[in-house]
C-alpha cells in the first residue's frame, strides 16, 4: 500500500511548554507520513495578545509584551540548542514590543498583525524541538505565503484556489526535503497583509493545508482524547465517539463544540480527507475518526452548546398577505454583514438568532444604526444571554416521536425557539444561558448515557 500523506495540527495546550512540545514531536516522529505540521500559539498566548490589542495604555501593552517574552524565552531555555533559534525568537519578541509601545489606533489590520506573533513564535520554537528530537531536516514555513484570504481582518475568508496555487509553489517543492512546520490561524490577503481566520482557526488552517497539498489524512491533536458525546467539561460522564460522519462533525462544530473550528470540515469534505482527533497527552488512547460514511448512524450521537446567542424578533403587519417583507429584513442585515443562524417565521413575525460575540473583531453587531433601520418598518425585540443547544445525529428530521421526549424532558425550561426539520443532522433550540449546562446534562442523561 502506498504511503499516506498526513497533515498534523497541534493546539495551544499541546504547545504549552518544552515538555509538551517534545510529546508532540514524538507523535510526529512516530509516523513518517506526518509531513506537514500546523501549530497554534502556545497556551494562553492568543488570549494575552487579545488583552494587548484591547488595552489602551501603552504601559499595559508593553507589560503584556514582556509577559509573552518571558514565557517564550523560558521555553527556549529548556531546549538543547536554543542558540539555533534564539536570534529569530528575540527578533519576533522585539518587534512585538516595538508595536506594543507605539501610540496608534488599533485597526483590524494591526490586530491581526499582532495576533500573528503567537503562532510565529510557537512554530519557530517547535521547529527547533522537532529538529532536536529527530536530528533531521525541518523546514519552517510562513503560512502567510500559502493561506491567502480576503481582507476581512479578524475572521478572514480563505480563498481555496489561491491557496492551492501557493501550496504548489511553497509547499510541494519542499516536501521531499524534510518535515514542514507552519502556523495555524494566520494568513494574508492578496496584497500580502497579515490576516487571521478567527479564534480557534488553526484547525481550519490545517484542513486548508491538507486540501491544498492533497493529503489523505488530517490529524487534530488536542487536549481531549477524542470528540465526546458532549463537552466533557460540561458533562463529566460524556463518552468518546469512535467514529462520526463528516456531516455530523460539521454540525457539531458549527453548533459550538470547540474541539473543531466550525469551518474545519469544509475543506475536508471538499476533498474527502479523513480527520482524526486525538490527545497529544495520551496519544495511545483511541481517538475519533471523522469519515464520509459511518458504520452506525444513531439518531442522537452528540449534543452541542453554543453560548452568547441573541434572539432578534421582528413584527410587522406588513407581513400579512404581502410579499417583500423578508427580503427587506434580510437586505438590512446583509448590508451590515450580520450573519443569521436560525430563522423561524409566523404570519406577522420573524425570529432570528445571531452570535452576540461583540468582542470579536470583524464580527458585526446589532448597532444603533441597524436597529434604527429595522425599526423604520417593523417592531423589534432583542433578547440576549441565550444559548443554542443542538442534538446532533442522523435522520432527526424523519424520526417520528422525537420532539415529545426531548421537550418532555425539558418541561420546566423556557425553550425560546426551535428548529426541527431543516436538517437531518440536527434538532436545535434556544434556552437561557444560565439554564444551558443543566439542559445539556438532562438531555445527555436521557438520550446518550447508557
Ligand atoms: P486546542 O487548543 O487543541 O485547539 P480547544 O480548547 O480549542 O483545543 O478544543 C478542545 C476543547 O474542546 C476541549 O478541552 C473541550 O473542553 C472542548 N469541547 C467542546 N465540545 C467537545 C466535544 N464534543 N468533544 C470534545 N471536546 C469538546
Ligand atoms: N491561537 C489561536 C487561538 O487561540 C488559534 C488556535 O489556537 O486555533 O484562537
Ligand atoms: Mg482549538
Amino acid at each position: 500500500m502506498p504511503n499516506l500523506f498526513k497533515v498534523a495540527k497541534f493546539g495551544g495546550t499541546s504547545m504549552a511548554d518544552a515538555a509538551a512540545m517534545r510529546r508532540c514531536a514524538a507523535i510526529v516522529l512516530s509516523d513518517p507520513d506526518k509531513k506537514i505540521i500546523v501549530v497554534s500559539a502556545t497556551a494562553g498566548t492568543t488570549n494575552l495578545l487579545t488583552e494587548l490589542v484591547s488595552d489602551s495604555s501603552t504601559d499595559q501593552r508593553v507589560a503584556i509584551a514582556e509577559q509573552i517574552r518571558d514565557k517564550h524565552l523560558a521555553i527556549c531555555n529548556d531546549l538543547e540548542e536554543p542558540e539555533n533559534i534564539q536570534e529569530k525568537v528575540e527578533e519576533l519578541l522585539d518587534e512585538l514590543k516595538a508595536i506594543a509601545s507605539r501610540k496608534q489606533i488599533m485597526t483590524g489590520m494591526l490586530r491581526d498583525e499582532i495576533f500573528s506573533f503567537g503562532e510565529r513564535l510557537s512554530s519557530t520554537i517547535f521547529a527547533q524541538v522537532l529538529r532536536e528530537e529527530s536530528g533531521s531536516e525541518v523546514i519552517w514555513l510562513d503560512a502567510r505565503n500559502v493561506i491567502v484570504t480576503d481582507s476581512n481582518f479578524g475572521s478572514a475568508e480563505p480563498l481555496p484556489e489561491q491557496i492551492a496555487f501557493k501550496s504548489d509553489e511553497f509547499v510541494q517543492p519542499k516536501l521531499n526535503s524534510g518535515r514542514i512546520v507552519t502556523q495555524g490561524f494566520i494568513g494574508s490577503n492578496r496584497q500580502g497583509v497579515t490576516t487571521t481566520l478567527g479564534r480557534g482557526g488553526s484547525d481550519y488552517s490545517a484542513a486548508l493545508f491538507a486540501e491544498a497539498a492533497d493529503a489523505d489524512v488530517l490529524e487534530i491533536w488536542t487536549d481531549v482524547t477524542a470528540i465526546y458525546t458532549t463537552d466533557p467539561r460540561i458533562v463529566p460522564g460524556a463518552k468518546p465517539i469512535t467514529e462520526i460522519s463528516f456531516d455530523e462533525a460539521a454540525e457539531l462544530s458549527v453548533f459550538g463544540a470547540k474541539v473543531l473550528h466550525p469551518a474545519t470540515m469544509i475543506p475536508a469534505i471538499r476533498k474527502n480527507i479523513k480527520v482524526y482527533v486525538g490527545s497529544s497527552m495520551k496519544p495511545d488512547e483511541p481517538g475519533t475518526w471523522i469519515v464520509k460514511e459511518t458504520k452506525n448512524n444513531p439518531v442522537i450521537r452528540a449534543i452541542s452548546l453554543r453560548r452568547n446567542q441573541t434572539l432578534l424578533t421582528v413584527r410587522s403587519l406588513e407581513m400579512l398577505h404581502q410579499y417583500g417583507f423578508l427580503a427587506k429584513l434580510f437586505s438590512v442585515l446583509s448590508e451590515h454583514k450580520i450573519s443569521v443562524d436560525l430563522v423561524t417565521t409566523s404570519e406577522v413575525s420573524v425570529a432570528l438568532t445571531l452570535d452576540s460575540d461583540i468582542n470579536t473583531p470583524g464580527k458585526q453587531k446589532l448597532t444603533d444604526e441597524v436597529l434604527e433601520k429595522l425599526r423604520s418598518f417593523c417592531e423589534v425585540e432583542i433578547d440576549r444571554n441565550l444559548s443554542l443547544i443542538a442534538l446532533i445525529g442522523n435522520n432527526l428530521d424523519a424520526t417520528a416521536g422525537l420532539s415529545g421526549p426531548v421537550f418532555g424532558a425539558l418541561e420546566d425550561v423556557n425553550v425560546r425557539l426551535i428548529c426541527h426539520g431543516a436538517s437531518s443532522h440536527n434538532l436545535c433550540f434556544l434556552v437561557s444561558e444560565n439554564e444551558s449546562e443543566e439542559v445539556v446534562n438532562i438531555l445527555h442523561n436521557k438520550f446518550i448515557k447508557e
